[in-house]
């Protein structure tokens, strides 16, 4: 008879992970994902069903996604072959630790992937505290590289849950002192008034960098980008599951990066709004938002749980990020009307408070 408890087979590092919370709370308004708020049913229909028409799912998705990695090229601004395809970026912080292995650099507050990820492999993670003003504290950062010689450095500009970019000299220096790889995740960096690291990727080896398209419209669809040298490519490949995006994903994402028109108009009005929202929060007594390069914006309150809580009773769902950042929460851009229903709701929240 079987009577061992299953949670003792289990290996002590997965034994002790906490997973990444993904709950799904009912509300009418979600913008605590980060995901946009406009999607596949802004398409026409037709050409959703001749896409749809055209894939074949009787047989496997092409292995190397070769039109996505041709399609993103032409985006990204590089050869397809500095590209791996994920199912979302997620994997490919999978793929990178499975690869080279830890220890792991980052700072935090960040991305809770990179540490989730390192701990389920069984490799170390390293985490030094970002600064005031959530950049990276880079005499800490340096040494923590010259005392744990970390393969992989993950730094997320713009930085979720933050906002902010981090400083392009501070991330040079990194680049520059590391005998490991440094990856640049540009999951935010569509909403980013700053350049970005693609222009830099020919003159360091070292340098990787990631996109997606979740927040850009496919979060369902599951689609991320490594962009990296073809020798860092070839090796992450070899970890890859052969057929890791599939056939529908592959075919959309395709179409969404060649409506280049589509993707910007959006991405503007959700810029326009996120200027908007700042604004008008900034003006409200009792709340702090602050800056933001990204989709969505950090904000103190005094009574975090208070406040999450009076937005959900109106059917508000926000992000509760005050356990890692002291009083604070995470609001998505949405659509205007979604943004203003926030607004009001957030007001009435602090004054009822
Ligand atoms: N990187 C960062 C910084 C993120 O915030 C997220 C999503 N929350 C991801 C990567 C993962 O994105 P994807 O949906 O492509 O797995």
């Amino acid at each position: 008879m079987f009577n061992y408890r299953i949670r003792d087979l289990v290996k002590s590092n997965i034994r002790n992970l906490r997973g990444y919370e993904a709950r799904e709370v009912p509300c009418r308004i979600k913008l605590d994902a980060n995901e946009s708020p406009y999607g596949l049913r802004e398409w026409d229909c037709r050409k959703i069903a001749r896409l749809l028409r055209a894939v074949k799912t009787n047989r496997y998705p092409d292995p190397g996604a070769e039109e996505l990695k041709r399609a993103a090229g032409k985006t990204f601004g590089v050869s397809p072959d500095s590209i791996l395809t994920g199912n979302g970026s997620d994997e490919l912080i999978y793929y990178l630790t499975i690869t080279f292995g830890g220890p792991v650099l980052y700072p935090v507050p960040t991305f809770s992937m990179y540490g989730i990820i390192a701990q389920a492999l069984g490799e170390q993670s390293v985490e030094i505290p970002l600064d005031r003003a959530f950049d990276i504290e880079i005499e800490r950062m340096l040494k923590a590289v010259k005392r744990e010689s970390p393969k992989l450095i993950f730094l997320s500009s713009p930085n979720n849950p933050t906002g902010n970019c981090f400083s392009v000299d501070r991330i040079m220096r990194i680049i520059e002192k590391t005998k490991g790889i440094v990856i640049v995740d540009e999951a935010y960096q569509p909403f980013s008034s700053k350049k970005g690291f693609l222009p830099l990727l020919g003159d360091y080896k070292n340098l990787a960098i990631m996109r997606t398209m979740s927040k850009v419209g496919l979060a369902g669809l599951r689609v991320g980008f490594l962009i990296a040298d073809a020798e860092i490519i070839s090796e992450v490949n070899k970890v890859r599951l052969p057929f890791n995006l599939n056939s529908i994903s592959q075919a959309i994402a395709v179409e969404a990066l060649k409506d280049k028109g589509r993707l910007d108009s959006n991405i503007k009005k959700i810029i326009s709004e996120r200027g908007r929202i700042y604004k008008e929060m900034g003006a409200m007594s009792g709340i702090e938002p602050f800056p933001s390069e990204a989709n969505f914006i950090l904000f103190k309150v005094r009574d975090p749980e208070g406040v999450y809580n009076s937005l959900l009773k109106k059917g508000i769902l926000v992000r509760d990020m005050s356990s890692i950042i002291k009083g604070c929460l995470r609001v998505t851009v949405g659509r205007p009307a979604e943004n203003t229903a926030f607004l009001k709701a957030l007001k009435e929240a602090v004054s009822d408070l």
